[in-house]
């Protein structure tokens, strides 16, 4: 059986930029755990809310949201504060996700794409370096040669999957035609975050003078319709571009690149 690991920033993070391929995956029977760096407890645009409620409350709908798509044994934090990822030293970040690979021995690991242009979120940038590192020099011993004295050996990573808004160099369109619902469904465990998305659709729909009821006329806590208008607009896009209803996009990377070399290697086995 073939173990994921998702290393992100953000509680909602996976479910947005790969919630039909890890229910795909969980489906065909992948063991998928979870690495969520933050505390996620800036994620809120209601005043009434503290730092330590909305990181409470995130926790939650991470593990609620990972349960719906089949992440299990589950989820773990690293603890890090939300919006300041970039403040922490790339070499602590890396150890910490090292020491992950290391612990939960994962074949393919999901991360945001650290080469893809326009990420804003500095959350989303420093994550993505410290895992794409971590997992670049984990079977390296002389790399945190200290994790074996906690019975962590080196572990290779043979296949990556790098999501980005904005992907790059996109060399893999998985089917999530069948999967569709259930990363809706997962999304929508995500209460918070989904009636702060609906919030800024109306703040952007106020903005820009435009007249589009469904959106301004929106009751955030009845989020789940604008969320499905979003989701699906976006999957069609990606699929239609390989003759799928629905598809998630990715920058993948495998077993060092033989694919491109070993004769036979374009035969590789792809399960999704
Ligand atoms: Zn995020």
């Amino acid at each position: 059986m073939k173990r994921v690991l998702v290393i992100v920033a953000h509680a909602d993070d996976m479910e947005f930029m790969a919630g039909g391929t890890i229910a795909k995956m969980a489906g065909l029977g992948y063991d998928i755990r979870e690495v969520i760096a933050t505390n996620n407890e800036r994620g809120t645009l209601d005043p009434a809310w503290d730092a330590r409620f909305t990181a409470e409350t995130r926790r939650e709908e991470a593990r609620r949201g990972a349960a719906v798509l089949g992440v299990d044994p589950g989820v773990e934090f690293l603890g890090y504060e939300d919006g300041r990822l970039s403040e922490t030293p790339l070499n602590e970040l890396r150890e910490r996700c090292m020491r992950a690979l290391r612990t939960h021995r994962p074949d393919v690991l999901f991360t945001w794409d650290p080469f893809a242009p326009y990420e804003e979120h500095g959350d989303h940038r420093s994550i993505a370096l410290a895992a794409t590192e971590a997992a670049s020099f984990s079977h390296f011993p002389l790399y945190h040669p200290e994790h074996a004295q906690d019975g962590l050996a080196p572990h290779y990573v043979g296949e990556r999957y790098f999501f980005a808004k904005s992907p790059r160099d996109a060399n893999k369109t998985v089917d999530i035609s069948e999967q569709i619902d259930r990363k809706i469904d997962a999304l929508c465990e995500h209460v918070c975050q989904m009636e702060m998305t609906v919030m800024e659709a109306q703040a952007a729909v106020a903005a820009s003078g435009l007249d589009v009821p469904f959106v301004s006329d929106a009751d955030p806590t009845d989020y789940r319709p604008l969320i499905e208008a979003q989701i699906n607009a976006w999957a069609a896009s990606v699929g239609k571009r390989a003759g799928f209803a629905y598809g998630e996009e990715f920058r993948r990377q495998r077993f060092g690149g033989m694919e491109r070399w070993l004769p036979g290697g374009e035969g590789l086995p792809d399960d999704v």
